[in-house]
């Protein structure tokens, strides 16, 4: 693979700032308009945010995954929906760095570490449950040696704007991944617009209309990808959100701060009130707790403890769920002004929302983390 050159590897201070000065201004006018502009997104590139993670000679910074995880809790602090395209992004990049053959890391790993071409994470269907992972309506038949796909997915983040697909789809032997170009004849992209949370993020249906793809679109052997691809693509993701859903505990927080120390009621501020300090108490508290299962989610990442994968169903657990209720509690404290347009904690509160459904529902991970804790007694 050629060498590249990136601009710089990302700090979070740098990256925090970014946040402040370019992201959290906007935020809000991103949302209504249900559109990240495409400077924005150049932005990110040149911060060098798309893929860090990968080695240089891939065109990222080997940037560890304790520290992606705090660039991604920066970004979420701003911008859920922009979390949510460099979520996505680093599931189908990761993917190719992990399971691609040498020449789909060549193909598609420098773009993706600039950021020309996004990438997008195919896996639910209309159909089907997302839930449930493994059932797929889309499918691929091979014959001849070429591929033919057909089928259709949807909700799916950034899908308007990406350049790549990762699809999941059946096959004979199973379910297999597949590197699909967005432009490619027979991919039908369709909006989807006016969702609740995330409404920046750019969402689509995607069809797949007897797209006929040759053996170099495979990834990894076919049958495969269900506990190996998926499974690693959709930690990494859940990670992701995990540290995103810290940075929405932090903006609640920082807006409640902020707007309880000006607000005024029964003749003095409300941050004097005790059920206010209670409620903020709760964030900070929510902030660093979650914020401490993500780095030990992302510490065993860097390891290759396999023990990452439970440890990143707990953060994304606690981490969702606290967002959820700092957000909702922060719209509570902003009074009707948090039901309005004025103050950011809106948007906050239905992202956050979106937090519990995405990466394995609330519910999901309630079975997936019991099964363990069962596992653990039983020995
Ligand atoms: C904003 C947004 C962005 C998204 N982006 C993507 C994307 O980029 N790529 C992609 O592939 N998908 C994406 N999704 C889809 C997302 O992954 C699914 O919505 C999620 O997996 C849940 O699946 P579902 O919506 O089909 O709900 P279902 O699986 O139908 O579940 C419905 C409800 O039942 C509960 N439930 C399901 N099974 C069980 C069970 N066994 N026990 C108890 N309760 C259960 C769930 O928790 C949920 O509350 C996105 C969704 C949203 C909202």
């Amino acid at each position: 693979m050629r060498a590249r050159t990136r601009p710089e590897t990302p700090e979070v201070e740098v990256v925090g700032r970014f946040v402040d000065e370019e992201v959290c201004p906007q935020a809000d006018a991103w949302d209504r308009a249900e559109n990240i502009p495409g400077d924005v997104l150049r932005r990110v590139g040149e911060l060098g945010l798309w893929a860090p993670f990968l080695p240089a000679e891939a065109g990222g910074a080997g940037l560890d995954m304790v520290t992606l995880g705090r660039l991604h809790e920066e970004v979420g602090r701003g911008c859920s929906s922009l979390r949510s395209l460099l979520t996505v992004h680093t599931m189908a990049t990761a993917t190719v760095q992990r399971w691609g053959d040498d020449e789909q890391r060549e193909r598609w790993l420098p773009v993706l570490s600039e950021g020309t071409t996004l990438g997008a994470f195919c896996l639910t269907e209309p159909d089907h449950s997302g839930s449930d992972s493994t059932a797929a309506g889309t499918v691929a038949v091979a014959e001849n040696g070429v591929w033919t796909l057909r089928g259709r997915k949807t909700w799916i983040t950034g899908g308007q704007v990406a350049g790549l697909f990762l699809v999941f789809a059946g096959t004979a032997t199973g379910m297999s991944a597949f590197l699909v170009p967005s432009d490619h004849p027979g991919v039908r992209v369709t909006p989807v617009r006016h969702m609740l949370g995330t409404t920046a993020s750019m969402l689509a249906t995607i069809e797949f209309d007897d797209v006929r793809l040759d053996p170099s679109a495979l990834v990894g052997p076919p049958g495969w990808a269900a506990g190996t691809v998926m499974t690693g693509a959709l930690d990494l993701g859940r990670y992701s959100v995990a540290c995103g859903s810290v940075g929405i505990v932090r903006a609640a927080l920082a807006a409640s701060a902020a707007y309880t120390s000006a607000r005024s009621a029964g003749g003095g501020l409300l941050r004097d009130l005790p059920q206010i300090r209670a409620k903020i108490s709760e964030m900070v508290t929510a902030r660093d707790a979650a914020r401490l299962l993500c780095e030990k989610a992302g510490r065993l990442k860097d390891a290759g403890d396999p023990a990452t994968i439970m440890a990143t169903w707990v953060a994304k657990y606690f981490a969702s769920t606290a967002a959820a209720k700092a957000a909702s509690d922060a719209v509570q404290i902003h009074g009707a002004n948090g039901c309005g347009p004025d103050y950011p904690v809106a948007r906050l509160y239905r992202d956050a929302k979106v937090m519990e459904i995405i990466e394995g529902s609330t519910q999901i991970q309630e079975l997936t983390i019991a099964d363990e804790a069962y596992r653990e007694v039983s020995g």
